[in-house]
């Protein structure tokens, strides 16, 4: 599932990065990848759920969750598919 082009809240301050890796490893939909440090390699992909910024001690991300996942429902209640949101 892919969310609306170029409408995405993430942010991610690479300053802040440590390159601990959490983000990659909770992130549903590979995000990011951590090489070092970390870098947004799928923007579109992002769902809003709020993972990687609360799973990031240092502050390097910010994204305004929950409105991914009203989209997900939204479409799945328009659709009829299965909700691939959680
Ligand atoms: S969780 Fe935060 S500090 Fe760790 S790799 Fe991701 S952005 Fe960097
Ligand atoms: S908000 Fe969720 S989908 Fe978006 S980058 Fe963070 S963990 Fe991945």
């Amino acid at each position: 599932m892919k969310y609306i082009d170029n409408v995405v809240s993430l942010c991610f301050d690479e300053s802040k990065c440590t390159g601990c890796g959490m983000c990659a490893e909770v992130c549903p939909h590979n995000v990011f990848k951590v090489d070092g440090v970390a870098e947004i390699i799928n923007r579109n992909g992002c769902i809003e759920c709020g993972a990687c910024a609360k799973n990031c001690q240092f502050g390097a991300i910010k994204v305004c969750s929950g409105v991914g996942c009203a989209y997900a429902m939204i479409k799945s209640k328009v659709t009829g598919k299965e909700c691939s949101c959680c």
